[in-house]
Order: C-alpha cells, then sequence, then structure tokens
C-alpha cells in the first residue's frame, strides 16, 4: 500500500557548532589548504543528508547545502560571473565563485539582499549582458554523490527560473519574459540529465509565488512549466512554494506539475482554506508544509495531525507528503545542547533536528494510525501547555495593558507644529544641525574589556569604569569636532537587539541557536518566549554621566519595538504585534525614565521596520498601520518639548513613505549617501514637513570623504528640504569603523555643515 511520505525541503548547512564557518573562515584566511576544506566540507555535507535518514526522512533534498548562498550557486551553474571577475568560460572555480560574494582586490563583490521576508541574505545575480550556459548539472552532482556515498536516493533541489531571475538585476521589466525563455532550456537539460539517472523527485523552489504575481506572470508559469515538463517527462517536478499562502490557487495547482508544494503555517490559514474550498487536482500530489520551518517553537503535534487529517478528505495518503514549511535554513540545528535553558523553555523549543523528527512522527501518525505516536503526541502538547501556561506568559498586568490598548491612540500631546517651536527653544541649535547616529568605534580594546567583564575577570565596577572612560573621551573628542548634538557611543552594547534583550522580562538567549545570515556569517537570534516587561532602567546610567560631562544635548538612544521584533524569534501563541506591543511598552517606560532624567532627545531606532513587510502588497497597510502603532506606543508619552528621533538604515522607503510620516518622529535620519538622486526624487513628489537627517556619507567604507562631495550632498538636498528642517549626519552608526577615520570624517562633515550655513547667510543677504 502507498503511504504517506515525509519530506525536508532544506537543512541548515553551518552544523551544529558551525563547523562548516569555520572550516570557511580558515580556508579564506589561508590555514586551511583547499583539498583538506573540500574534505572537511563533504564530511559535513554527508553527515546532514546521514542525520536526516537517521530521523527517517523519505526524500530527502540533495544540492540545498552551499558554500555560500543557493541562488549564487545558482548563477554560477549558468556560467553567470560579471565581467570583472575575468571568467573565461567553464565551471566556476571556488576562487571566482568566493570572489564574487565577497569580492577582492580588484573587483567588489555582488550586492547581497535579503531572501524574501527572511533575515537570510543572498547573492543578486547580475544578468546585464550575460549569455547563460549551463556550466555544471549541481543537482546531479549532488544527487549522484548521496547515491554513490551514502545510499541515499536524494531529492534534487533547484531554485526555478522564474523567481531566479526576478531576484536578479541588469534587466528592464519588460524584458522579463525574454530572459526567463533563455533559461528554460537549461533548465529543461538539467532535469534531461536528472531523468537519465532515474531521479524520481526534482524539488523547483518558486517562492515567488507566494508574492502579489500578474495574471502575465502566471501565465509564463504555464507555459514554462510545460516547456519544462516536456523536457522530462519523466521525473515528477514538486513545485515549492513557500513564506506565502498563494494567490491565484486555482491556476497554480493546475500548473504542469506532478507535486505542488504549499506552506500551511506562514500563510494566515488562505492556503487550507483554499485547498478546502477548491480541492486538489487528484492527479497531483500535496506537500504539506505543516512544521513551522522559521521558527523555533515544538509543535502541538495532535493539532497539526488533525489539519493533515483534513486534508486527507481531500487529497488521499499516497499523494500526500508531510514536510516544513520551507527549508530549515532559518533556524538553528538542535535543541539539544541548549543546558542552560529552564526546562519549560527547553521543552518548548524545536530546531531543524527536532522538526524532522516531527514530521516523522507526524507521518507515522498518518500511516500507522495514532495510537502508534500516542506518547509522542502528548507530550508534545504537554510541552507546549506547560510554557503557556507558566508564570512565563501569564503576566497579568502586561496583559491587561495589552487590553487596554484598544481604547488608547498613542498620539503625542501636541501635533508637530505646535512641538517644532517649542524644541526650538528649548535647544537652541544652530541651522542644519550636526550629529551622529549613536554607536563609536567598538574597537579591539571595548570588545576585549566586556569579553574578560563576562568571564569574570573584570568586576561590574572596573568594567562599568572602562566604559565611563571610553564615553568621556569621545564626548571630549565630539566637543573637538563640534558636532551640535551628541551620543554617549553605546560602548556598553554589543548588539543593538541583545542588550534590549538582556534587560527585559520575557527574552531568552540559547548558546548555540545560530543561523546563517549571509556567507559565513551566523546570527543568534533572542527568543521571546514570555510576555515582555520592562525591569529597571537600561539606557539611563550612560546617558546621563554622558550629559553630566556636557551643555550640548545628548540623544538617548533605544532600539524600536518593531526592530526587536524582527530581529527575534517570537513567540507564535500569539499575534506578532501584541508582542511588538508589549516590547513598546516596557520602551516606553524607558523612554519616561530618561526624560524624567533630564534627556530631552531620544532616538528610537527603527532599522528593520521595511524588512518585515508581508510579501503581498495587500498585506503591507496591516503590518504598516501596526508597526506605526507600537513605534508610537513607545514614543509618545514624552513632553511637546522632548524630541523624538528615529532612524532607518535604507533610503528606498518611497512606498513606506506615508507610515513614515505617521511615525510623528520630530527627527528622522537616513541613510542617503548612495543613493542620492533617488531619494531627491522621493522628495520632490513627497512633501515631508518634520525634520530630517540624510545621510551625508557612507559608512560602510573607512574612506574619509571629501568636502566638495559632502557640500554637494547638502545642496543637492536642499534643493528640495527647507533648510530649518534639515540635520546633517553620517548613514548609520560608526561602530564598525576605526577611530581616526571617524574623528577625520565628522570633522569633514562639520566643516560641511558650517560652509554651507555661511553660504546659506549670503544667499540671504543678496
Ligand atoms: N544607534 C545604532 C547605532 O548607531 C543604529 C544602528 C542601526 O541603525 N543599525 O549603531
Ligand atoms: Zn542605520
Amino acid at each position: 500500500m502507498s503511504k504517506v511520505k515525509s519530506s525536508n525541503i532544506g537543512y541548515p548547512r553551518i552544523g551544529e557548532k558551525r563547523e562548516w564557518k569555520k572550516a570557511l573562515e580558515q580556508f579564506w584566511g589561508g590555514k586551511l589548504e583547499k583539498e583538506a576544506f573540500l574534505s572537511q566540507i563533504e564530511e559535513i555535507r554527508l553527515s546532514h543528508l546521514k542525520k536526516q535518514k537517521e530521523q527517517g526522512i523519505d526524500l530527502i533534498p540533495v544540492g540545498d547545502f552551499s558554500l555560500y548562498d543557493h541562488v549564487l550557486d545558482t548563477a554560477v551553474m549558468f556560467g553567470l560571473v560579471p565581467n570583472r571577475f575575468n571568467y573565461s568560460g567553464g565551471a566556476v572555480s571556488l576562487e571566482t565563485y568566493f570572489n564574487m560574494a565577497r569580492g577582492n582586490k580588484e573587483a567588489v563583490a555582488s550586492e547581497m539582499t535579503k531572501w524574501f521576508n527572511t533575515n537570510y541574505h543572498y547573492i543578486v545575480p547580475e544578468l546585464e549582458g550575460a549569455v547563460p550556459n549551463l556550466v555544471e548539472n549541481r543537482p546531479l552532482q549532488f544527487y549522484k554523490e548521496a547515491k554513490a556515498k551514502l545510499n541515499i536516493e536524494g531529492k534534487p533541489v533547484i531554485l526555478g527560473p522564474i523567481t531566479f531571475v526576478k531576484l536578479s538585476k541588469g534587466y528592464q521589466d519588460n524584458e522579463f519574459k525574454e530572459i526567463v525563455s533563455k533559461f528554460v532550456p537549461l533548465y529543461g537539460r538539467i532535469l534531461k540529465e536528472l531523468q537519465e539517472e532515474g531521479v524520481q523527485w526534482v524539488q523547483v523552489d518558486e517562492p515567488i509565488l507566494g508574492t502579489t504575481l500578474s495574471t502575465e506572470e502566471i501565465a509564463l508559469f504555464k507555459s514554462v512549466y510545460q516547456s519544462l515538463h516536456d523536457a522530462a517527462p519523466q521525473v515528477k517536478i514538486l513545485l515549492q512554494t513557500y513564506f506565502e499562502s498563494i494567490d491565484h490557487y486555482e491556476e497554480v495547482i493546475s500548473l504542469p506539475a506532478a507535486g505542488i508544494g504549499l506552506d500551511f503555517v506562514h500563510d494566515n490559514g488562505e492556503n487550507l482554506e483554499a485547498v478546502k474550498k477548491f480541492g486538489f487536482p487528484q492527479d497531483k500530489v500535496l506537500a504539506a508544509g505543516i512544521i513551522d520551518g522559521r521558527n523555533v517553537w515544538r509543535a502541538n503535534l495532535p493539532n497539526k495531525l488533525s489539519i493533515l487529517e483534513e486534508i486527507t478528505e481531500i487529497v488521499s495518503a499516497e499523494r500526500l507528503i508531510v514536510q516544513p514549511s520551507s527549508s530549515l535554513l532559518h533556524v538553528p540545528v538542535t535543541v539539544k545542547s541548549e543546558e542552560a535553558l529552564h526546562s519549560v523553555l527547553k521543552d518548548a523549543l524545536s530546531f531543524a533536528d527536532e522538526k524532522l523528527n516531527e514530521i516523522a512522527i507526524l507521518t507515522k501518525g498518518l500511516n500507522d494510525g495514532k495510537e502508534t505516536v500516542q506518547a509522542a503526541l502528548t507530550a508534545s502538547k504537554e510541552a507546549v501547555q506547560a510554557l503557556n501556561e507558566s508564570s512565563f506568559r501569564n503576566n497579568a498586568e502586561v496583559q491587561e495593558a495589552i487590553q487596554n490598548l484598544r481604547e488608547y491612540k498613542a498620539d503625542r500631546n501636541a501635533p508637530f507644529a505646535v512641538r517644532q517651536p517649542l524644541q526650538a527653544e528649548a535647544f537652541q541649535l544652530p541651522l542644519l544641525p550636526t550629529t551622529t547616529i549613536g554607536s563609536f568605534p567598538q574597537t579591539k580594546e571595548v570588545r576585549q574589556q566586556r569579553l574578560k567583564w563576562r568571564k569574570g575577570e573584570l568586576t561590574d565596577r572596573q568594567y562599568e569604569k572602562y566604559i565611563e572612560e571610553e564615553t568621556k573621551e569621545w564626548v571630549t573628542i565630539q566637543e573637538e569636532i563640534g558636532l551640535d548634538v551628541y551620543v554617549h557611543g553605546e560602548f556598553e552594547r554589543t548588539d543593538m537587539v541583545e542588550f534590549f534583550g538582556e534587560k527585559l522580562a520575557g527574552f531568552q538567549f540559547t548558546k548555540f541557536g545560530w543561523v546563517q545570515s549571509y556567507g559565513s556569517r551566523c546570527v543568534k537570534p533572542p527568543l521571546i518566549y514570555g510576555d515582555v516587561s520592562f525591569k529597571e532602567p537600561m539606557t539611563v546610567k550612560e546617558t546621563v554621566y554622558a550629559q553630566s560631562l556636557t551643555n550640548k544635548p545628548v540623544k538617548g538612544m533605544l532600539t524600536g519595538p518593531v526592530t526587536i521584533l524582527n530581529w527575534s524569534f517570537v513567540r507564535d501563541d500569539m499575534k506578532r504585534m501584541d508582542v511588538a506591543n508589549q516590547i513598546a511598552l516596557a520602551l516606553r517606560k524607558e523612554v519616561e525614565a530618561l526624560e524624567e532624567n533630564n534627556i530631552r532627545m531620544i532616538q528610537v531606532d527603527e532599522p528593520a521596520i521595511r524588512e518585515g513587510l508581508p510579501l503581498k502588497r495587500e498585506k503591507w497597510d496591516a503590518y504598516l498601520n501596526a508597526a506605526v502603532y507600537a513605534f508610537k506606543l513607545s514614543t509618545a508619552s514624552v513632553k511637546n518639548d522632548t524630541q523624538i528621533h528615529t532612524h532607518m538604515c535604507y533610503s528606498n522607503f518611497e512606498d513606506i513613505i506615508n507610515a513614515i510620516k505617521a511615525l510623528d518622529a520630530d527627527v528622522i535620519s537616513i541613510e542617503t549617501s548612495r543613493s542620492h538622486g533617488e531619494l531627491i526624487d522621493a522628495f520632490e513628489k513627497n512633501t515631508y514637513d518634520k525634520e530630517i537627517g540624510l545621510g551625508v556619507y557612507d559608512i560602510h567604507s573607512p574612506r574619509v570623504p571629501k568636502l566638495e562631495e559632502l557640500t554637494r550632498n547638502i545642496d543637492r538636498a536642499l534643493q528640495v528640504l527647507d533648510p530649518k528642517q534639515f540635520w546633517i549626519n553620517p548613514d548609520c552608526g560608526l561602530k564598525t569603523r576605526g577611530k581616526e577615520e571617524t574623528i577625520a570624517a565628522l570633522r569633514v562633515m562639520v566643516e560641511a555643515a558650517e560652509k554651507t550655513r555661511e553660504q546659506l547667510l549670503v544667499n540671504k543677504e543678496q
């Protein structure tokens, strides 16, 4: 009898203890020979396949593993190497591959950007003038490897042609179809070669199906997938979507593919609803993404099983696959080593390995009957319940406060037009005030001192003293440079989210909970596992200390609620935006504490608002409204002459400008230096009436900008903005920069401000 199959979409590359990262970095640093590197990597790759096999997964993905990024892998498979890397055809060498990702002395790296709405970044393929060519069949190689070395009949994974081209750059919108058509025969060849090798299933990822697509694009899917089917009719294509529901459901399920993979976790219930409403074709397999591939919580398996049972009323068992909602790339490897966590929390966690086990249990439950997995079902339910019922998640005060928000609008006391003159009076700033974004260089010494303190080699007092000295030095430096508004420098912080997470209730940190962010870089997002609340002031001491050293205003510096939310693993038993509001209410107390201590400019950074945007346009408003509300909730209680600042690290905000206005921050600083022209265009089209600092130089490079460049940037901005609303600042925080270059660059910035002020006076007199 045919049975339900279990499957996986992708497995984390990094290894339990980040062995993958270490191997890569040793190789890049010249400490590991190529041979040795490749054999270590092979060992890691095979061990991941073995693990999946041991978990009893039927369809094990192969080719999802990468030395850097799967989009880059796809590009090099088609010989798409930008000219600046001197490529002369054939399989792309390891050296060229890493040069594309990381740049070298002669050529800058390819751009990198976010993979849909995750915190994973991919390398953007450059298609300009490219003639794609199949220079190696990667999926085939990995299929053969798994078979030869482990006797595993793998499921090759390929990034589909339409998503691949959509994520690339270097062509005009109207060329899209034509470019896709260049790739179709190449994909056809890949599939044909897989077919010749006897491959059964191939997973073709088209996550673009979770975004808003036009009818033409859907038509393109039809013709492309017909061609792919015709090229290799015996291969079963599993058309895989994730991160959202698909619209055009009926068209998508009728595409010429043997199976369709749907996300039943991050779809807002819409996929399941569509399956029930429109049914599912009798001749296709449904791969049901039922276990959350993007979050770390253990599933309530009885609930999941009943959803699957509902599905089996529409799709028969032999046509059902159970799998995660997306690749497990987005979660850490295993909970096993997290010994320090509270047992109630640890029991309620599930990382990649545990998720595979959940999939195996559900599959067995469907195939052999619930009774056979009863103990596991009950255990999962109890673990989830225990956390839900624990004191961590039942802070009555926090929950009541959230309930009360329904009535509360979170507006400032008075509109900006009233606040602005009061603030001008209070601060007496010159025209075009100069400031920085918050952090100053986190030198090796700063990091070493913190490490010593964490290891207990420095007492709290010694460490505090060190931070004070560092702060004091930079207050003096800011004075010498002649800035108008100061910051304390953030020397006490490692990471802008971690710092607050460690001080608020409701957060926990894992020891090995790393996930890949880009290349070998991994991040360890905090877990927001309980009700979030304020315990004690988090930033007051350092800020007040800095303020005590100067008469210039020192900005208080906080990370905003939406950024904290978007850069954490968030509990899934309540609405995300309710969690954001909990964070906001806690931050509001911090804002009030700063204000009480006479800190009258408070900056609440929200660099991650934009990246949390839903994949579907029609869901943007709801998200943005909620994000704006959370921001206002954290900031709106201050007095009229307390000035709220915010900061964002991107400038492509034309499409979210209304939300940015709605934040009602008195001053916003944004990145601009890398995209000045575009931003100015945006301001010509949109009026912005509050104060705004356009980043006048790029902080991503150690280069000290020239005076003329900065005055030019400022002049351009002043063509569309009133000098009365304009601030001068760098693009972002300076923590990654060196001390000397930072001082030099800020001097130029202050000089440019002075020059422009003089010029404005001259113009006025004429
Ligand atoms: N205040 C933070 C800093 O200067 C802002 C960082 C950010 O926007 N990413 O480091
Ligand atoms: Zn920034």
